[in-house]
């Protein structure tokens, strides 16, 4: 399975005991280069006997929070109050993270459609098979953290696929819920089978991602909501000292489950045109609302087209991007989790 030679390169000790920060070194040939690397990021505390733990940020370039909170926490963990290994890498996809982009400008992909990647393929792909086949053996857990990027806005949450074995599943909830995001959105998957959740999956670990802000800029909350997350998870796994501190801003006491169980929870554009939404993300919305309006600016005679919700629920993706092409998936709701 995936166990071809790694074409990436690095000086990491992943069993030495304490602090290691580094870089992995990616061949990436060039005009000017032959020998060229790109360097991302990784940082590795090991605190003797416990769970191993990876924590991703930067997977796509135009998500900040992650970048910010994985980063943050490398600067702040003490090996020395350490049970167990944690692997950080705060931004992943480098180039995509330094142009503020989704899809990687080395090689025009998106990261998180790469896995379980190949060792001789392109920069991404090369990656994702390092992650894949370096990285995932060695951990038990995985938390990837992203934000909606520039098209959408996300309701504040982790995520996780659902899964036929009651035990994982019941194992992963329990994480998302250490987790403390406002919402754990369980979802069936819409074009998930090469994300690095499930390369995680597949080797077994025990994966949540987060979507913990969007629209191209920093979201406050799901800064703050990243760096408690992680700390909660180090603290589910009993990695460091103390509980798991789930409070919400509106007072409750944890996150709310809630789920998107096939295509019904998604609302596509059905045309290209100009989208104006109606609501913000966490809004409760009905089968048969209208989710927003597409506008053709360039044609006085055309009304805008009214789209709707095919759900109840409540906004989990919210769009702001403006131009759609037809297709585009222009709003997603999810539903209390039924189990
Ligand atoms: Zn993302």
């Amino acid at each position: 399975m995936n166990e071809a030679k790694s074409r990436v390169f690095h000086e990491i000790d992943f069993d030495k005991p304490g602090r290691q920060v580094g870089y992995l070194r990616v061949p990436q040939s060039r005009d000017g280069g032959a020998w060229a690397t790109i360097e991302i990021p990784i940082a590795v505390f090991n605190g003797g006997p416990g769970p191993a733990v990876l924590f991703t940020g930067g997977v796509h370039g135009d998500e900040y929070e992650g970048p910010i909170a994985v980063s943050r926490l490398a600067r702040r963990l003490d090996p020395g109050a350490l049970r167990g290994k944690v692997i950080l890498m705060p931004a992943l996809d480098l180039p995509a993270a330094m142009a503020g982009r989704r899809m990687c400008p080395v090689d025009g992909r998106d990261f998180n459609r790469c896995f379980p990647g190949d060792p001789k393929g392109s920069f991404c792909q090369v990656l994702a098979h390092f992650v894949d086949s370096v990285i995932l053996p060695q951990v038990e857990v995985s938390v990837d953290v992203h934000a909606a990027g520039n098209a959408m806005e996300a309701a504040l949450s982790s995520n996780m696929h659902h899964s036929q074995d009651a035990g994982l599943l019941a194992r992963t909830i329990a994480m998302a819920s250490a987790f403390g995001a406002p919402y754990n959105v369980v979802f069936w998957g819409v074009d998930e089978t090469a994300t690095l959740a499930a390369a995680a999956e597949a080797r077994g670990v025990l994966a949540i991602a987060c979507e913990l802000g969007g629209y191209g800029r920093v979201s406050v909350d799901g800064v703050r909501i990243a760096e408690r997350g992680l700390d909660n998870v180090l603290r589910h796994f009993g990695m460091i000292d103390g509980r798991p501190d789930t409070t919400q801003a509106d007072g409750s006491p944890a996150t709310k489950h809630m789920e998107v169980r096939d295509q019904r929870g998604y609302v596509f554009a059905p045309s290209e045109g100009l989208f104006e939404p109606l609501h913000l993300p966490g809004a409760p919305v009905a089968e048969g609302e209208l989710a927003g309006y597409l506008h053709f600016v360039e044609e006085w005679e055309r009304e805008p087209i009214p789209v709707k919700f095919r759900s109840d629920g409540y906004v989990w993706m919210a769009p702001g991007q403006g131009r759609v092409k037809k297709g585009d998936v222009v709003g997603v709701v999810m539903r209390p989790y039924a189990g």
